[in-house]
This record gives structure tokens, sequence and C-alpha cells, in this order.
């Protein structure tokens, strides 16, 4: 090889060589700014985890679905919650979601529907019309202590006679302070709740007018209706706690369920919802708020 073949191999493997480091710098801009990003495992924001999760194979739809009163028309309000408040168990959200609290209190008012009698839910989400009357009879004196709120649901009154005198061959006298108030009797009471307290203060005692489940006739306030007497101390209010069911009535207001029933706990304060809806509530320690949610308007 002469020398100008030389210098023209040299030349040439210098251009082989220059190709080769292009190709090579092309590959690996490749990987790294194309290719990379989708490959890597990026940490999803907070905002794709709904999106993600409304996949129903994801875990947190699973574990969801797995929930004895899972709900489907309400995944996505679950998912919601869960966003909101990711420190809380799963059934906490079914159960608040079920009951709507996932909304704030008298911001998403559903009529009452009447037609399911007396398993009708009335809180702060669902209310009465004003001109709401239920089928109502007067107590009997011996049932009933007070002049004013004496007329209860026919059908609820006979339960609760039936109940009174079951108690009453255990020693135990039960009595009705307040029964039945109307519309117009339950907006004076509020409104004199809410100028003397506060609107806030008197919300978490006292319900609005049509939002009283006493206008549906089927809530008795039992041996008194304030909490100075300390009823749940009393040996009426263990035996209301290990017997009312099996007449229908429940505990309305539990003290561990504050937050679903959006009541402070009322020992007093008993609900016709008969017998099997009673039973079931009962041995399960759930509210009616979840039960009306998942056996009621869920079917
Ligand atoms: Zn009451």
């Amino acid at each position: 090889m002469n020398r100008r073949s030389k210098r023209k191999m040299k030349k040439i493997c210098l251009v082989i060589f220059i190709l080769i480091l292009i190709i090579v710098s092309l590959l690996f801009v490749y990987k790294m700014v194309i290719k990379n990003p989708s490959d890597s495992p990026k940490e999803p924001a907070i905002d794709n985890v709904v999106d993600d999760s409304k996949d129903n194979t994801s875990p947190l739809v699973t574990s969801l679905k797995k929930e004895e009163y899972f709900i489907e028309k309400n995944l996505d309000r679950y998912l919601n919650y869960i966003q909101k408040y990711p420190d809380k168990s799963m059934t906490e959200v079914v159960s608040s979601v079920n009951a709507n609290i996932d909304y704030d209190y008298y911001t998403h008012s559903i009529d009452t529907d009447i037609n399911v009698g007396y398993l009708m839910l009335v809180n702060k989400f669902y209310k009465l019309s004003s001109d709401y009357v239920p089928d109502l009879v007067q107590m009997d004196d011996q049932y009933n202590h007070n002049k004013g709120y004496k007329m209860m649901n026919r059908t609820a009154y006979e339960h609760f006679k039936e109940m009174a005198a079951a108690a009453r061959e255990d020693g135990i006298t039960l009595f009705n302070v307040s029964a039945y108030r109307s519309y117009a009797t339950q907006e004076i009471l509020y409104n004199n709740y809410a100028s003397r307290d506060g609107k806030e203060a008197a919300d978490t005692y006292s319900a609005r007018a049509g939002y009283s489940e006493h206008q549906t006739g089927l809530a008795s306030d039992i041996n008194t209706s304030s909490s100075s007497a300390h009823f749940e101390n009393t040996k009426e209010y263990a035996w209301l706690q290990k017997n009312a069911y099996k007449y229908g009535f429940i505990l309305r207001f539990p003290k561990d369920k504050e937050k679903i029933t959006g009541y402070k706990y009322e020992p007093w304060h008993y609900r016709y919802v008969g017998v099997e809806a009673a039973t079931y509530i009962y041995e399960h320690d759930i509210t009616l708020e979840e039960y009306y949610a998942y056996f009621v308007e869920n079917k």
C-alpha cells in the first residue's frame, strides 16, 4: 500500500469512526429522552389515583367491593371520600358515604319516600314536606306523661303499648314524653333553640322543620328528653337496650354513631322501624341511615 492509499484508508477509518460515534450518540439520546419517561415508573399524581382506581380491577375498588354494604352507584363518591380522608378505613368510607356524610348537612335535601311506611328516613338530608301528617292516634295517659306531644303513628303506638306492657312485667315503667310533633311545632322549637344557642349549636341537638323524625309520628322520647336526666344510667334504659328491638324500636341516635346520624347521643329517643329492621339494626350494630341506604333505597 502506498502512502496515498494509506492516507485514504485513514480518512475512511476516521469517517467510519465518526459515523459510529454519531449513531451511538443518537441511540443514547433516543433511549434517554424518548424511551425512558414512559418506561420509568413514576409516582402517580393524586389526581390520577381516582382515575386509575376507576378501573374495576384496581386493588382499591376490589377492597371497596368486599365491604358488606358496598353500593355500586356510590363508587365515585367512595373514591372521592378516600382522597379527602385517606386514613379512614374502607368500612368507615362506605358507611359515611351511604349516610351522605360526604355532603354537608342541609345542603343536599332529598324528599323522604313516605311510600316505604315505617322504614321512612328523615334526617339532615331527607326531609318531609310541611303538610305531611301521618296516621295518628292519641296515646292513653298510662303511656304518656306529656299533655302536648301524645299523638303517635297508629302502628308504632300498637307496638309501643306491647313494649310498655312487657317492661311492666319486668318492673320497668316506660312512658312517652314526646312523640308526634308537627312541622309548625318543630319550626317554633328549632327557632327558639337557635335564638338561644345559635344555629350551629342548635343543629347538633334539634332538627330544622321538615327534618325532624318526630314529624313521622314513629318516634318517641321515652321517660325524658333531656341529657341532664342521664337516662343512660337508668334500669329503664338498660331494659330498652336489651329489649326494644323485639317490639320494632331502635335507639335512633347511639353514642358512637354521632357522625353517621348527625345527632348527639340521645339515650331516650326511640324510633319504630318494624321488628325485622329493628332486629337487623340491633344485631349488626348499624344505624337506620346505613340500613336504609343498603336495604331500602338500594333495592
Ligand atoms: Zn326525640
